[in-house]
């Protein structure tokens, strides 16, 4: 006891002689982060796993260990990121500009002064799926009908009330609207529980393939005649869905429509160094992040810095002012 006693002692002098030599003992303490994406056959969760993918790869260079949520979309990420559950969300271009304005679904809370933006990434259309034996071939033609609108926490829904409304469809009255997942509607369409939904995606997404390679023969709905709509929402422009991408459908040509893009966002309490190093290994890899998925094809570093409404975060903006990509940021109004 004495003698255990004693080596207890000395080993407490060295701890304590070692502490003042080195003042702050070296622990590698990993950051975890997660990134709230959308369902897991959309665009958003294959897109949080090429981030989390390329940031993890230097692991031991930043102790960042970034993992992916599978969330109900763009409005979730927004407030969960909001309240701190999550460090990073993938979320709608019309979104951000909504949360930080106080607008839509942030009306009542008011902006959402915390939200910062990291970059944008693939352009998303506003995709109206239908079945080809519901007599649907314009937009119009969806009043009476079955129409899955979209969840309450996704991105979509206000797209599909937009596109209504523009076409003088009053979506709680002219007809039923579900608010199912976007990746439970395409088993619901073939399933002839539902006529036709909306999906706000990039293209080629699984759950559209999935939609279109059933038994129930469907196609796309063009959504024209929305130049007010383009107007009236700057957040919206024209978009080409392209045909090839989706054999299974009956369309014989490309499908316009209108879209967004899918942006990254933070919040203002996540620190730099996390922002900075996931902003840099996107950038710095661009042309493998490239090739993690279709849907990038178009992407350039440039673009990528294009439909950002709230402001930057400053980890994201000390990579682009020393990269020199600063000179693309378009200045806001
Ligand atoms: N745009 C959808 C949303 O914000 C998600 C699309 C996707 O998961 O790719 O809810």
């Amino acid at each position: 006891m004495k003698r255990i006693g004693l080596l207890t002692l000395i080993a407490t002098i060295c701890l304590a002689l070692g502490l003042m030599v080195s003042p702050t003992p070296v622990v590698a303490k990993t950051i975890f982060v997660t990134i709230g994406t959308g369902g897991i056959t959309g665009v958003y969760y294959p897109t949080g796993g090429a981030i989390a993918r390329i940031v993890n790869k230097k692991r031991k260079e930043y102790g960042i260990r970034c993992t992916v949520e599978s969330t109900g979309g763009s409005v979730f990420n927004v407030n969960a990121v909001m309240a701190g559950d999550l460090e990073f969300g993938v979320v709608q271009s019309d979104r951000q500009y909504q949360a930080i304005n106080g607008m839509a679904e942030w009306k009542e809370k008011g902006p959402q002064k915390d939200l910062r933006a990291v970059f944008t990434i693939h352009p998303e259309s506003i995709t109206l799926v239908a079945a080809d034996d519901a007599g649907i071939k314009s937009i119009k033609d969806l009043k009476g009908k079955r129409v899955n609108i979209g969840n309450p926490g996704s991105g979509q829904r206000q797209n599909s009330i937009d596109a209504l409304e523009n076409a003088g469809i009053n979506y709680e009255t002219d007809l039923t609207a579900e608010g199912v997942k976007a990746a439970e509607a395409p088993g619901l369409l073939q399933d002839g529980r539902i006529d036709a939904f909306f999906y706000t995606v990039g293209h080629p997404s699984g759950a559209i393939k999935e939609a279109t390679a059933g038994r129930r023969k469907v196609h796309f709905v063009p959504i024209t005649g929305v130049d007010k709509l383009l107007q009236k929402y700057p957040y919206y422009a024209k978009a080409v869905i392209p045909i090839k991408l989706y054999p299974g459908a009956t369309n014989t040509e490309d499908v316009e429509t209108f879209g967004v893009k899918a942006t990254l966002i933070t919040s203002a309490k996540v620190p730099d160094l996390v922002v900075y190093a996931v902003t840099k290994e996107v950038f710095d890899n661009f042309e493998s992040f490239k090739k993690l998925h279709p849907a990038y094809e178009v992407l350039t570093k440039q673009n990528m810095l294009e439909g950002m409404s709230a402001p930057i975060h400053p980890g994201a903006m000390k990579y682009y002012k020393e990269s020199g990509l600063d000179k693309y940021i378009p200045v806001m109004h």
